[in-house]
């Protein structure tokens, strides 16, 4: 098999030839389809996230071993299948749930083993999709994609989830106006599904034009420039109303005063996004505002079987994706990092 790893991090990825794993008991062997290229993709290979004042979270002190195979959204066809994996056939294709979890804990019990005190993340902590072959331990992480194409499907398991997951801690508001803060890949899926949930707009602020351009191709009533003098005033005139709702893909110290500068009382703020940094904050404002600051990591496995369901209905808009081969993925991981990709890259092997 061919995968191509992080064998130092930061460095461009090692392309590494190496004999095709054979699955035991439960374990699948598939043939890698398609393989989206996500932005945590460009913390895992620099090595971890920033925590803010030249703390970083490290993925070597956390289990991560190099080499390592990156790439946590993968569409597979069955290859192969360990005698004690049922309900699976060779030659049928799956998107893969990556964020399996030790599989025994009480949180891993509770179907939310994307929370798992000891993670075991395919392209994480396991060897993910950026290879032409991957083994899931268990059938279970294989979720049925329909009639979707692979390089469709992919990004459903990081990109798609984890929106998903944000738009449902929006609660019984979700019909209601949100803001997004960030139009990338993951913003603009956040659009096709808060309307595909039956929300009404979406007030888009970036602060890049194209960006802001492909929010607006992608539906979103209005985009706003967040370094705008009168941005508050812009977004509250989009808004048109009460500001229940943010959600926030960049995660840093400026859409963190955004929030804070536009939220209304009794405004849920979801924060996905892992830009990083640090921010003081003046805890009165949290219960004199009654604000709810939820964090959202990626989903749960029930959570993207749910979601598969909805886009097999049709009626989830397609999100804008560019696909290129696998040996590519270096450009692919710079690209991402200079803000050069619209909507999602996905590699095909
Ligand atoms: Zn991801
Ligand atoms: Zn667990």
């Amino acid at each position: 098999m061919r995968s191509f790893a992080i064998t130092q991090y930061g460095e461009p990825l090692q392309c590494i030839d190496a004999d095709p794993p054979e699955p035991v008991g439960t374990q699948v062997l598939l043939k890698v389809r398609a393989a989206g290229v996500c932005h945590t993709d460009l913390h895992i290979w620099e090595g971890g996230y920033d925590m803010g004042s030249g703390r970083m979270l490290r993925l070597a002190d956390r289990g991560q071993t190099l080499p390592h195979t990156m790439g946590h959204e993968t569409v597979g066809e069955v290859l192969e299948i360990g005698s004690e994996a049922k309900g699976v056939s060779v030659g049928e294709t799956h998107l893969i749930y990556p964020w399996i979890g030790c599989g025994t804990c009480a949180v891993c019990r509770a179907d939310t083993e994307q929370l798992c005190p000891t993670p075991q993340y395919l392209g994480v902590f396991r060897p993910g999709g950026y290879a032409d072959l991957i083994t899931v331990p268990h059938p279970r992480y294989l979720i049925d994609i329909g009639s979707l194409s692979p390089e469709r499907a992919a990004p459903y398991a990081c990109s798609g989830l984890t929106t998903f997951s944000a738009l449902k801690k929006l609660g019984s508001r979700i019909e209601e106006p949100v803001l997004i803060i960030g139009a990338g890949g993951l913003g603009l899926m956040c659009i096709a599904l808060h309307k595909a949930l039956g929300g009404r707009a979406v007030v888009v602020a970036d602060v890049e034009p194209a960006k802001r351009q492909a929010a607006l191709d992608a539906g979103a009533a209005a985009a706003i420039d967040p370094m705008a003098e009168d941005a508050a005033g812009q977004i509250a005139k989009a808004i048109g109303g009460p500001l229940w709702s943010i959600i926030d893909f960049v995660g840093s110290p400026s859409s963190w005063a955004m929030m804070m500068g536009s939220i209304s009382k009794g405004g849920v703020y979801v924060m996905v996004g892992l830009f990083g940094g640090e921010t003081v904050l003046s805890l009165p404002a949290i219960p004199l505002r009654a604000i709810t600051v939820s964090g959202s990591f990626v989903g749960s496995r029930p959570e993207l079987i749910e979601l598969m369901r909805l886009v097999g209905s049709g009626r989830v808009g397609n999100v804008p994706i560019t696909t290129r081969p696998l040996q590519e993925v270096n450009a692919a991981i710079t690209d991402l990092r200079d803000g050069h990709v619209l909507g999602r890259g996905v590699l095909i092997p």
